[in-house]
């Protein structure tokens, strides 16, 4: 019976590398190293050409340049992994990785933002307001019983649309990022003075940035110190690291260390799990699958993947049916979330509409088995994650939603904070006219001419198409 989904298992496969000029002569040992990931990371344009060559068209690097100059609020950082999972089974051409998903994400290129709208008007760094809701430096306390330690402000690889630009990585030239005051290890020990105040925390996300770039040593140490604290009953390490550089987590020293907390976790009750970050199929290969098995066997409680949904990467049904099976056939991780691009400044060609992500939800219901169909979520600014069919109101015409929440943030004490709403915005490009003209009004922007947000509309839905 033909379905609008056909579902067809794919094996893994872990791209060649060697089809990549920079890397003909990287061997496999070489390849399964996490020191040699590390020090061949691509971190500028110029040794994007020295990996890609002549395969790539100059206009191509200019494009990323620019990009970089004008827009980015991330630096580039992609392991040698990634780039090999973009144009995965081909020698790769300027064409191919125009219209590569991973590539579209780690390595945004100027033609692709939105030329009217490149970020919404509402849209601020921190826009999830973390760092108000920091209980101490670093800890933000936004839901009742649960709280993000963010233990340092960088990851192996740096992702285009990155909800934490604020603090995480380098400064770019469009964005001065924040950082931590106090000193490392002062930090951390606040963060475990407060749980052990707050006994109403009973699940700490051990984030970052990604703690695949904290040393092991320190890792450890401080997630014992949480097995240590008897009203902290989840432990969730967040680390994209476990698709983007599968071979830190292959390493003996951390999967002996992990050995070691699963086996504390386990005598005390406690569950651990790893929360990833993987957003499209074709980074899920081989490696990672083995990187995800290799933690479960060291007794950990389970390995989940929250993607985030992005228009040109996974926001169709396929995509995200395609990728969720890959993780959950193969590869022995949950699909767990999507989360909705955050209103951060240079995401609104990334970003999808409410309605559209209401869409996808109500299209991958009814493939995958219930406890591995992911939630479509929006993470609504000083609310927190909301299912996406949980929209109270919605101004379709100048696409705001408007929705409620059922406890307070560590920032509000009135009463109004549970029957106010809170609002979210939708892209501007993809509303209708009278949206667009109500948001123009509303900007003051006297700049606007027809011709250029026809060229908005129309990439906004050349990637939808795709
Ligand atoms: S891995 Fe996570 S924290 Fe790091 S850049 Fe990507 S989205 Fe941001």
């Amino acid at each position: 019976m033909e379905q609008p989904y056909g579902y067809r298992r794919h094996e893994l496969v872990e791209p060649d590398w060697r089809r990549l000029p920079g890397w003909r002569d990287a061997s496999a040992e070489d390849w399964a190293s996490a020191q040699w990931q590390r020090a061949h990371c691509i971190k500028n344009i110029k040794q994007l050409r020295g990996v890609y060559g002549d395969l790539l068209d100059e206009s191509f690097y200019a494009d990323l340049e620019r990009d970089q100059s004008e827009r980015a609020t991330m630096s580039i950082l992609v392991p040698p992994q990634m780039v090999n999972t973009m144009v995965p089974a081909d020698v790769p051409t300027t064409e191919a990785m125009y219209a590569d998903p991973v590539r579209r994400y780690m390595l945004p290129a100027f033609s692709e933002r939105d030329p009217v709208w490149p970020s919404h008007p509402r849209s601020s760094r921190d826009s999830l307001h973390e760092a108000e809701m920091w209980a101490v430096e670093g800890l933000t306390h936004r839901y009742p019983t649960k709280v993000l330690a963010e233990l340092l402000p960088t990851c192996p690889q740096y992702c285009g649309h990155c909800t934490r630009m604020d603090l995480v990585g380098n400064s770019t030239p469009q964005v001065d990022k924040h950082k931590f005051v106090l000193k490392p290890v002062d930090r951390l020990d606040a963060m475990v003075d407060y749980l052990r105040r707050t006994p109403g925390v009973r699940d700490v996300v051990v984030s970052g940035g990604d703690v695949a770039n904290m040393p092991w040593a320190r890792l450890e140490a401080f997630i014992e110190r949480l097995l240590g604290i008897d009203t902290v009953r989840d432990i969730r390490l967040a680390t994209k690291a476990l698709m983007g550089l599968p071979q830190h987590w292959l390493q003996d020293e951390v999967r002996t260390g992990m050995e070691r907390l699963a086996t504390t976790a386990r005598e005390r009750g406690v569950s651990i799990a790893i929360h990833t970050h993987i957003n499209s199929v074709q980074s899920v290969t081989p490696l990672v699958a083995q990187a995800a098995r290799a933690m479960l066997d060291t007794g950990i409680r389970d390995v989940r993947n929250q993607g985030v949904l992005l228009r040109g990467v996974n926001a169709t049904q396929k995509d995200l049916l395609d990728l969720c099976f890959a993780l959950q056939d193969d590869a022995s991780i949950l699909p767990y979330y999507f989360y909705m691009c955050d209103m951060i400044p240079g995401s609104e060609h990334w970003r999808v509409a409410v309605h559209e992500a209401q869409a996808l939800q109500h299209a991958i219901m009814g493939y995958l088995p219930g406890f591995a169909t992911p939630r479509i979520v929006c993470d609504v600014p000083y609310v927190g994650k909301r299912w996406v069919h949980q929209v109270e109101h919605y101004d379709r015409v100048r696409g705001v939603s408007y929705w409620t929440k059922n406890y307070r943030t560590s920032v509000e004490h009135d009463d109004d904070a549970l029957s106010r709403l809170y609002e979210y915005y939708d892209p501007i490009a993809g509303l209708p006219a009278e949206g667009q003209r109500w948001w123009r009004a509303e900007a003051g922007d006297a700049t606007y001419d027809a011709a250029t947000a026809a060229a908005s509309r129309d990439a906004a839905a050349a990637l939808a198409g795709t």
